[in-house]
């Protein structure tokens, strides 16, 4: 799929994974996006195209390929730990995210012909849509249709939790 496609399906696969985890509203947005743009970035970097087909780089859409979601969760915190820096997300939650994010990449790539990666020679590939096809428009249209009505759950969520809250305030 085009990158578009991975980035807003992983935001909305981590976004959801890290809300169920317990993390605040602004940490899901902030790390799932993060995460999202900076493993599918890293991922599809090793894409070329040779004819009508992807091809795709074993380092990273394969099981190999688990380096890129743990360079993306661990390496910003070791830095920022290093450096003195406070880290406000601990190391679980951006692992949680960096795998979401990597886990969903792969998941979008085995529908296309290309598939992925199992062993440096056997590729897999559960259905055979084009990367750049009508498969890739309706599944970048539902991502952001998704990415759209969880947030709007989760801020309207919040407004009804202020609204109560308020009344509970004001009513005493
Ligand atoms: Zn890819």
């Amino acid at each position: 799929m085009k990158l578009r496609t991975h980035i807003v399906f992983s935001f909305v696969v981590g976004y959801g994974l890290l809300r169920l985890l317990g993390a605040g509203i602004r940490c899901g947005v902030v790390v799932s996006v993060a995460t999202s743009v900076a493993v599918n970035l890293i991922v599809d970097a090793g894409h070329a195209v040779r004819g009508r087909l992807r091809v795709r780089s074993y380092l990273t859409h394969s099981p190999a390929g688990i380096w890129v979601p743990l360079l993306v969760s661990l390496l910003p915190y070791v830095l920022a730990r290093w450096t003195g820096l406070g880290v406000s997300v601990g190391p679980a939650l951006l692992l949680a995210a960096g795998f979401a994010s990597f886990a969903s990449h792969l998941a979008l790539d085995m529908l296309t012909e290309s598939g992925v990666y199992l062993t440096p020679r056997k590729r897999v590939a559960l259905a055979h849509f084009r990367y750049d096809g009508l498969a890739d428009t309706v599944f970048f249209a539902v991502s952001v249709i998704l990415a759209a009505l969880i947030m709007g759950a989760d801020v309207l969520g919040n407004v009804r939790g202020v609204i109560t809250w308020l009344w509970g305030v004001v009513g005493g």
